[in-house]
């Protein structure tokens, strides 16, 4: 730990993450935040509680041999350092067990899953203009995509974006995710030219099963509610304000600053990417863009996002988009960001869910380390 503190203390260069990428591991976050310079210290203590526990257990010799093939020594089961990060503002939280962080970065089954993608060619999506419905406003046609009507709808406005590509795991570049959401928006800008109420437009990427996605060729879909926008991006506005009006501040400039100091930031174009302190589940990236500007401006942090998941093995995630209402609202959104979460969901050969109880009713349970995937971010 003193070596840490002892090359934060030194001069602080590009914002403070070359010598904050000193910390290597999620279980150091309480140091690495003492070893922060003030304002971005105070940033973090508003935000975020840090709290480290150590479980303990009793191994019989007779489990010894398997557990230092699995762990590599008894020692490291013995004693087990846990780290539970809480979000004050937002109350998300994680815990990341050393033991499983320290776990390398690899997926299996990534080839049996391009397998049964090319297997699943040849599906109505490679001809959606027979194989979908269109919406009663029509489709919009992107350069890479075309938008249908979904058939069994989440809302009264759901399409999805179909892919020129089918393979989802297509080379994903900057470009073609500006496209992608451009066309998302055309489709939102559609949908409330029919009904003006209908301003709230949701922006979701399920890619493969394991993150919910039931049709392999390449998609997103978009919903446009009415009435206020969905709870949890409600939830996101209220909080932000309340944290403004209790600390004069803005809650993603200092969620932004917390993370870039502490070497968890990447700036791509003029969206800020960040390998998130409370992921719902594994290497969740936070990309927030500026105030007022569009998700377009997200594109090239997304792209960069998937590669960085795509070179980690990483063959199944959720991407969401949170965005201000297409017209006002009557709400102070003006400080509100679009905002694009994107979560790894696991390997696709294990049957296991990746959630739980724990991540649905208490809090997530994290294996993979935050700083590692800031590397493969800042490196990819
Ligand atoms: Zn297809």
């Amino acid at each position: 730990m003193d070596r840490v503190r002892e090359a934060l203390r030194g001069p602080v260069q590009e914002g403070g993450t070359a010598t904050a990428r000193l910390i290597r591991s999620i279980i150091d976050i309480a140091d690495a935040i003492e070893a922060l310079p003030a304002d971005a210290r105070a940033a973090a203590e508003r935000i975020f509680t840090v709290a480290v526990t150590t479980g303990r257990l009793d191994a019989p010799a007779a489990m010894h041999p398997w557990i230092t093939k699995l762990f590599g020594s008894v020692e490291a089961v013995t004693a087990q350092r846990i780290v539970r990060v809480t979000n004050q503002v937002t109350l998300e939280g994680a815990l990341f067990n050393d033991l499983r962080a320290l776990r390398p970065m690899e997926v299996k089954g990534g080839d049996d899953v391009r397998t049964a993608i090319a297997a699943a060619a040849n599906d109505p999506f490679d001809r959606p203009l027979e194989g979908t419905p269109s919406d009663t406003f029509g489709r919009i046609k992107g350069e890479h995509g075309i938008t249908a009507s979904n058939v069994a709808k989440y809302d009264g406005y759901h399409g999805v974006l179909v892919f020129d590509e089918h393979d989802p795991l297509a080379p994903m570049d900057g470009a073609k995710v500006r496209d992608h959401l451009a066309t998302c928006r055309r489709w939102g800008e559609a949908a409330q030219a029919e009904d003006p109420a209908a301003r709230y437009l949701f922006v979701m990427w399920n890619c493969l099963w394991r993150a919910g996605g039931s049709i392999v060729h390449g998609h997103m879909q978009m919903t446009a509610t009415r009435g206020a926008h969905y709870p949890k991006i409600e939830l996101l506005r209220r909080q932000a304000l309340a944290y403004a009006a209790a600390d004069g501040r803005d809650y993603f400039d200092d969620l932004w600053l917390v993370s870039e100091t502490l070497g968890l930031g990447t700036v791509v174009g003029e969206a800020r990417a960040m390998a998130s302190l409370t992921p719902i589940k594994e290497r969740e990236v936070i990309i927030i863009g500026r105030p007022g500007a569009d998700e377009t401006s997200l594109a090239d942090a997304i792209a960069k996002t998937v590669q960085a998941y795509r070179a980690a093995g990483v063959v199944t995630y959720n991407m969401a988009i949170y965005l201000p209402p297409l017209s006002p609202d009557g709400e102070d959104w003006r400080r509100f960001p679009p905002i694009a979460r994107l979560v790894d969901r696991g390997d696709p050969a294990n049957k296991t869910s990746d959630i739980g109880a724990m991540e649905l009713y208490a809090a997530s349970v994290i294996s993979s380390d935050p700083f590692r995937l800031a590397d493969a971010l800042r490196n990819g």
